[in-house]
């Protein structure tokens, strides 16, 4: 990755000084800063937002009934509590972040309209140097920090991913991505096609049947879904007893996280007890003349990826009421009207939404620099998923993809708040980690075992991640209730921390 040429933008007007900045203000963004705020009080620190407004994945995308896919007493902060349905709409999820916000007087330290295109550490003065335009005036701003928090999550927010297929130019109607979403998209009475079948295929289907004529779901294969009622029993139950918001939060949190952890295991252990369960609730809503074993009968084990919440199995309903229906088979071609199948279908749409995932966005599409020499960052090691050998002062929020997102930013916010009092108390300027003794002659491997979790927009980005080591200190884990244990208890002062 090369720094970008900043040279010909005007040169800025001057230079901000911070402790500590935060790139983005999303779920991950804003939860530093509280943080900080609460654990690292006189910190001088700044967000540096690319969009108009904080909120990230839920301000960015736009597309009919635009949801979370685990629930929000985990994917919640754990200072925060959750008071709504566990499934929440991103309106809801941005409500409840604009309030930490206001809350915690946050927003004083946001800067939005803050696109950043190259960052450079120096040794020498052991300092970020942070070079970003304001989109709004495109003027050119520079900033210096002693210590970079990447909060910019893992995908290009200005596009998503859609595959090249033959015949594209062709297609008379409009192709659509649900994460550029246009306003004026009407689809009143329309033949809709959604192409994919993942969390946004399953949440924007059943949004838009209604008002279509027809929806159909071409997937080149099945993915696992958990229908089931989007409520949670013993939240209500702690709520009629008239306990209090934040107890019930710890414990529906406690309970949520105790019940997954029972089901990743079993997944792991009886993957197929745990498939046909999973199949089952899925043809109690579509019925026994429904044809499972084509359409929703994954050829991927249980845990492989994120298993999608349908509340109330909504897109099921659809399918069984004869509003949207499954094609299992693969885009061949565009033609004039629609899509043709490699299994010979024509498939006639007046619009095609192409539900294929994302870009993945490596560091924020920043150029780093360490030193002078442009970084490369599949050069590096990975230290447990958040820091990287040969980059100082800097940590990546990566969060989990089996459990919810921000139960990762929580606990590596915490870490940092940890790291920056230690580096004030040994008076360090500088932390880096680097392989122990013992890591000598280490494995390396590609940044995430795809036997574990295989998404495409992860195995299509791997080449540009850092390495693994094969050991868990190497490793992203995506082990949050080992992790959980785990960052709390990791010694500062163990040798693959090097200060100065
Ligand atoms: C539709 C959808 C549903 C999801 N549902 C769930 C769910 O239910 N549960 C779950 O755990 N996860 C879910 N995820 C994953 C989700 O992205 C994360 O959980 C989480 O919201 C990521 O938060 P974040 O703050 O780390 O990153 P983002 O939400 O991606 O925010 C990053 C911010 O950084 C800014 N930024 C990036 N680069 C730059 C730059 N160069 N300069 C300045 N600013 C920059 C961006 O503009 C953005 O605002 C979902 C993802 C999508 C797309």
């Amino acid at each position: 990755m090369t720094a970008p040429d900043v040279t010909s933008s005007p040169p800025p007007a001057a230079t901000e000084h911070f402790d500590v900045l935060i790139v983005g203000a999303g779920i991950s963004g804003v939860g530093g800063a509280y943080h900080l705020l609460h654990q690292r009080p006189g910190a001088r620190f700044v967000i540096l937002e690319a969009l108009d407004s904080f909120g990230g994945t839920w301000w960015m995308h736009r597309y009919p009934g635009i949801r979370s896919d685990s629930d929000l007493h985990t994917f919640g902060y754990r200072f925060k509590p959750w008071r709504g349905t566990p499934i929440a709409t991103a309106e809801e999820i941005l409500r409840y972040m604009g309030e930490v916000i206001e809350e915690n007087g946050i927003a004083q330290h946001i800067r939005y309209n803050h696109r950043i295109s190259a960052a450079r550490w120096s040794r020498a003065d052991n300092l970020w140097t942070i070079e970003a335009t304001n989109t709004e005036t495109g003027e050119a701003k520079r900033f210096t920090a002693g210590f970079l928090w990447m909060c910019q999550g893992y995908y290009r927010h200005a596009e998503g991913y859609t595959p090249e297929w033959p015949g594209m130019e062709r297609y008379q109607g409009r192709i659509v991505h649900p994460q550029t979403w246009p306003e004026d998209l009407d689809y009143k009475g329309k033949h809709v096609l959604v192409i994919g079948s993942g969390a946004t295929a399953a949440t924007l289907i059943p949004a838009i049947a209604g008002d279509c004529a027809h929806v159909t779901m071409l997937q080149r294969s099945p993915t696992y879904f958990i229908p089931g009622r989007n409520r949670n029993d013993l939240a209500e139950t702690l709520r009629e007893l008239q306990i209090d918001e934040t107890w019930i939060h710890e414990i529906v949190r406690r309970k949520i996280l105790h019940d997954q952890a029972l089901f990743t295991k079993r997944a792991q252990e009886e993957p197929e007890a745990v498939k046909r369960e999973l199949l089952g609730m899925v043809r109690a809503y579509l019925g026994d003349e429904f044809d499972m074993e084509t359409h929703f009968t994954p050829h991927y084990r249980p845990w492989q990826q994120r298993l999608a919440f349908v509340p109330d199995g909504d897109i099921f309903k659809g399918i069984r009421s004869g509003k949207a229906s499954v094609v299992t088979d693969e885009v061949d071609t565009f033609t004039e009207q629609g899509i043709r199948t490699k299994s010979g279908q024509e498939l006639e749409a007046d619009i095609i939404i192409t539900a294929t995932g994302f870009n993945m966005s490596v560091l924020g599409d920043i150029g780093f620099e360490i030193d002078g020499k442009p970084m490369n960052f599949a050069d590096t090691i990975t230290y447990r998923g958040m820091m990287f050998t040969g980059i100082p002062n800097m940590l990546w929020v990566f969060g989990y993809f089996r459990a919810s997102w921000t139960l990762r930013a929580d606990l590596l916010a915490d870490f940092v708040c940890r790291l920056l009092a230690h580096m004030e108390q040994k008076g360090a300027k500088r932390v880096e980690v680097r392989l122990r003794p013992e890591d000598a002659g280490m494995t390396l491997l590609p940044w995430i075992d795809p036997d574990n979790f295989n998404p495409g927009y992860l195995m299509r980005a791997m080449e540009l991640l850092p390495k693994r080591g094969d050991k868990r200190e190497w490793q992203h884990t995506q082990d949050y209730w080992r992790e959980k244990d785990e960052i709390p208890a990791i010694d500062l002062d163990g040798p693959e921390f090097v200060y100065a």
